[in-house]
């Protein structure tokens, strides 16, 4: 039975993180004309309004997207920041407000060009139901079901390059496990994907479980991303940073990111800080 909603949290730093990562990645493989499958296999709502109840309850968004949306004017230095930040804006009823945030649905199918392909994978029937109300175009097919199965049954695609946004709530312990499984399968299938997993920091270091599955799985080129917020208090339990793994990250994208990473790190905190390195190089 699933809980977890993602509009409790729409727009925290987390989401900030892994949406610059995801927004810099489809940069990158735009700059090709061959067609790209992007595949989302947890891919919750698409859009969020800031004044839903459940959104506005926690209010996470305030220390995420809303401290760089308030310093926008100052971001314009970093291209990826600025450009990120526009589109932002673009969902906003009112071009001043932040009063919408945009879900990996919507980031992924708005740059989506014709002769592209977009798989959105979302298992909560709720959230399923809330997705199917947004608007998508027509190359973006929406899936009520699994999404690391449906990913597998998915393999090869039929377009020359593949991304795959891996997001999940981490609900169960033993989903750290199952996604390094079903990553390593999918990488025998998909040797060249463009690969996104986002984790949690937790104080348990539970991650750990994921990242050496794939390291003693054998994958290589995994790069790594992680922004955390502060050290653990004692006996804290919650989220205290964001991770991100990216398998055959797009040449430049790492510099690029460290690079934005230091204009965001100072806006989330002052002990927020980025750390960028390869987990497992070539
Ligand atoms: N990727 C979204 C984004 O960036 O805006 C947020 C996704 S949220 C962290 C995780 C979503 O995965 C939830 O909506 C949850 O209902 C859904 N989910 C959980 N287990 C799933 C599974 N096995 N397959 C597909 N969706 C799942």
């Amino acid at each position: 039975m699933l809980s977890y909603q993602h509009a409790y949290h729409a727009g925290n730093f987390a989401d900030v993180h892994k949406h610059i990562m995801l927004f810099a990645v489809i940069d990158h493989l735009l700059r090709k004309e061959s067609p790209v499958t992007y595949i989302d296999t947890h891919a919750g709502r698409g859009l969020y309004p800031l004044a839903a109840e459940e959104t506005a309850r926690l209010g996470e968004y305030r220390e995420g997207i809303a401290r760089l949306w308030q310093a926008r004017e100052h971001l314009v230095s970093d291209t990826l920041l600025a450009d990120w930040l526009a589109a932002v804006g673009r969902v906003q009823a009112r071009e001043d407000r932040l009063d919408h945030y945009p879900g990996s649905p919507w980031w992924l199918s708005d740059r989506l060009r014709a002769e592209d392909r977009l798989a959105l994978f979302e298992l909560h029937p709720g959230e399923h139901g809330h997705l199917s109300q947004q608007a998508l175009p027509a190359n973006a097919q929406r899936i009520y079901g699994d999404g690391l199965q449906g990913l597998l049954k998915r393999l090869p695609v039929s377009t020359p390059r593949l991304c795959v946004l891996v997001d999940p709530s981490y609900e169960r312990k033993t989903e750290y496990g199952e996604v390094a499984e079903t990553l390593l399968e999918a990488m025998r299938k998909a040797r060249h994907a463009v690969v996104l997993v986002w984790y949690p920091l937790l104080p348990t270091g539970r991650h750990s479980e994921l990242l050496e599955g794939l390291r003693q799985g054998g994958l290589r080129k995994i790069w790594r991303s992680e922004l955390r917020l502060r050290e653990p208090q004692e006996s804290e339990r919650g989220m205290i940073g964001s991770g991100m793994l990216v398998i055959n990250p797009p040449w430049g994208l790492d510099s690029r990111l460290e690079a934005a990473m230091q204009h965001v790190t100072p806006l989330l905190g002052t002990s927020c800080h980025h750390r960028g390195d390869w987990w497992v190089g070539e």
